[in-house]
């Protein structure tokens, strides 16, 4: 039987990270989906679609990896496609609480469904996409942290604030 993965997240935007943790999940899984699960009441800094965008051009044509996104439970999502595993990953301590509620509910919600664990690659155990938008829109290098892609995009994103804060 074919091993289908499903990694959900909010991508905004992809870091090296989430990376690690989708090249790691590729050598136990024939396939993988990476998911942006989102809430529509919730706007990030990118949109959907530039999120999806990001991933496809790092990730390339890989046929074992699909880009997908969905508003509605990762379970439901999951049963779906065929897919036995959610896979997700793990930094410092603070993840877990959140993560195991998450398993734990999941697990509920769908037996057939299990939560699989990567610890972070040390490199990235301090990279979260919230702190790399804290750094970026400050004018903080992210450099390393995230694919060059995503490095442009957040450029480009706070293109004005580098500008003033090059002038002030
Ligand atoms: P973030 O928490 O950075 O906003 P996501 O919500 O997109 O990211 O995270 C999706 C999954 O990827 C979660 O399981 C999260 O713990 C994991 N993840 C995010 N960043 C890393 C990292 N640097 N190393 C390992 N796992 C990570």
């Amino acid at each position: 039987m074919e091993k289908l993965a499903v990694y959900p997240g909010s991508f905004d935007p992809i870091t090296n990270g989430h990376l690690d943790i989708i090249r790691r999940g590729l050598r136990f899984f024939d396939r993988l989906i990476i998911l942006i699960a989102y809430n529509p009441n919730k706007s990030g800094l990118f949109s959907i679609e530039e999120r999806m965008d990001m991933i496809r051009t790092v990730i390339g044509a890989d046929p074992r990896v699909t880009i997908d996104s969905s508003p509605g439970l990762m379970v439901h999502y999951a049963k779906e496609k065929g897919a036995q595993v959610i896979l997700r990953g793990l930094r410092a301590l603070s993840d877990f609480e959140y993560e195991f509620q998450m398993a734990l509910i999941n697990r509920r919600l769908d037996r057939d469904i299990e939560t699989v664990f990567l610890m972070t690659g040390y490199k990235w155990f301090y990279t979260s996409s919230n702190l790399i938008k804290e750094a970026a829109s400050h004018g903080g290098s992210v450099r390393g942290l995230v694919p060059d892609i995503v490095l442009q995009r957040l450029e480009e994103k706070y293109e004005s604030q580098f500008t003033k804060g090059r002038k002030g």
